[in-house]
């Protein structure tokens, strides 16, 4: 089956307006075919809007990094899927491994998540993944069906065609240490084969699986051989125009 390549950058908390807009405009000036996978980038929110209007009209779009499950209110320091749209995203990371860690982030709070941000219309790509821990300890497949069954819980089938997945394990993010494309293509094979058992074939095929962790421009096109890795979400070397947009041009 052959799914279109999804690669996005996540900044987290770097770059202030200036320098995202520096590298969003170069990184559209580095790829050599745009036109064959999605690309996205994910500024922080102060950010947004200008790197949105520096990216209009080329097939690169914008996410957010995190968003609430409600559209406005008394939610201090919250931001809502309907405001991501208005700074002119199209995308939003949910449930990346530092909102799980850092900011105790739920299941069930991430269910919630994702379905408000799909019926305003934000496309998600919602992370998972196991830490050293959990590997060492033999319990990777378990984290990884909690994370799905319950992360997934409840969606309707229709909203998958704007849902991809990233498998980011969390001993990989950040510490230079990717995983095998062997691991990778292992734990992908896992997680589609949970979405076939809940969600069924036909979603379970299409749903594309980006992984994630210290993905680099030399690592980028071997672990893009494997059958089940559909690209990728990148964060250090998202960072820098040159080694982001290689690790596009690898991944088509
Ligand atoms: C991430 O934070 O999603 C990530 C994969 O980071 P890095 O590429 O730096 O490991």
């Amino acid at each position: 089956m052959s799914r279109r390549p999804l690669v996005a950058g996540n900044w987290k908390l770097n770059h202030l307006i200036g320098a995202s807009i520096e590298t969003a405009s170069s990184v559209k000036g580095l790829l050599t075919a745009p036109s064959a996978l999605d690309i996205v980038v994910c500024p922080v929110f102060t950010a947004l809007q200008s790197v949105a209007e520096t990216l209009q009209g080329s097939p690169i779009e914008v996410g957010g990094q995190n968003c609430y499950v409600k559209e406005s209110g008394a939610f201090t320091g919250e931001v809502s899927p309907q405001m991501l749209l208005d700074a002119g995203c199209a995308w939003v990371i949910i449930g990346h491994s530092e909102r799980r860690h850092i900011f105790g982030e739920t299941d069930t709070l991430l269910n919630e998540k994702l379905k408000f941000a799909r019926s305003a219309g934000l496309k998600v790509m919602f992370c998972i993944g196991e830490t050293l821990e959990e590997r060492e300890a033999g319990k990777m497949n378990d984290v990884l069906s909690r994370q799905v069954s319950k992360g997934l819980e409840g969606i309707d089938p229709g909203q998958f065609d704007g849902i991809a997945i990233a498998y980011e394990p969390v001993w990989a993010i950040g510490t230079g240490v990717t995983a095998t494309p062997q691991q990778a293509q292992d734990a992908h094979a896992f997680v589609r084969g949970l979405l076939n058992s809940q969600l069924g074939g036909t979603i379970a095929d299409t749903v594309r699986i980006q992984y994630g962790g210290s993905v680099k421009p030399d690592n980028a096109a071997e672990l893009m051989r494997n059958p089940d890795v559909d690209g990728f979400l990148v964060g250090g070397a998202a960072l820098k125009a040159d080694s982001f947009a290689a690790i596009v041009n690898a991944a088509i």
